[in-house]
């Protein structure tokens, strides 16, 4: 059998704090007696194939014979999910809550009309200080207009955030001009990611923001649909042949 190539000591050090030296699969403290095992050996050593293991799981999951099935079978994605559990369990309270919002809305005014776009983000309660990207897309009757382009990239992933305890931040950013004439469905997209202490990476789940559009230009405001827009799509198709 071909040598499988080690793990750099980056991706077995990520394995060890993600999981607090726990087993990700039977969720054992281990201390020192912990290996990272390859999830699927005709993968590459990267992240996603490692997985810390304790010996017993260790030697489980390379027993299995297909010819004599006894039990059931680890499957990949499932050894996948079950470690990311075990990520989750050891470095979620390292990820803060976060209030996102889009002015104006119906509550709050703004001094931004659209094209432009004002921006609020205030991470909630005490926490270490983490990293963020953040995403924005522009979807116009249903129509993908792209990521927010701007000088310094804040609302396409290009620029890492600073999240510190206490900061609120206060921004804007413009959309495309069409956006302001249209009479279209109106629709923004925010795709947070944190990126904790420890470096791992915590996806929030996509939330859309919905223009209500007014006869007086300057009296829309937007709310918040939590969803995404993959979701919102086939109701905001329908409105628009309505
Ligand atoms: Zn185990």
């Amino acid at each position: 059998m071909e040598k499988k190539k080690p793990f750099s000591e980056e991706v077995k050090t990520k394995c060890l704090l993600w999981s607090d030296r726990h087993c990700g699969v039977c969720g054992k403290s281990c201390g020192l007696d912990i290996e990272v095992h390859h999830i699927d050996p005709k993968e590459d050593n990267i992240q996603d194939n490692a997985i810390p293991v304790c010996y017993n799981c260790h030697a489980k999951l390379g027993r299995y014979i297909d010819s004599q099935p006894r039990g059931t079978k680890y499957k990949i994605q499932e050894i996948k999910k079950s470690r990311d559990q075990i990520y989750e369990r050891y470095t979620s309270h390292l990820v803060p809550g976060l209030l996102p919002t889009i002015y104006p809305t119906s509550t709050e005014p703004s001094t931004y009309y659209l094209p432009q776009i004002g921006f609020a983000i205030a991470p909630v309660g005490q926490f270490i200080p983490v990293k963020a990207t953040i995403v924005v897309k522009t979807f116009l009757g249903g129509k993908d207009l792209g990521k927010i382009g701007s000088k310094i990239p804040y609302y396409d992933g290009g620029i890492i955030w600073h999240l510190n305890p206490g900061l609120r931040f206060r921004g804007n950013f413009t959309i495309p001009k069409v956006c302001a004439e249209s009479k279209e469905a109106l629709q923004l997209e925010l795709n947070i990611t944190i990126i904790d202490p420890y470096e791992r990476e915590h996806k929030l789940l996509p939330v859309c923001f919905t223009y209500v559009r007014k006869a007086e230009p300057n009296d829309g405001y937007w709310f918040l649909e939590p969803t995404s827009f993959a979701q919102l799509e086939q109701y905001v198709k329908k409105s628009n042949t309505d």
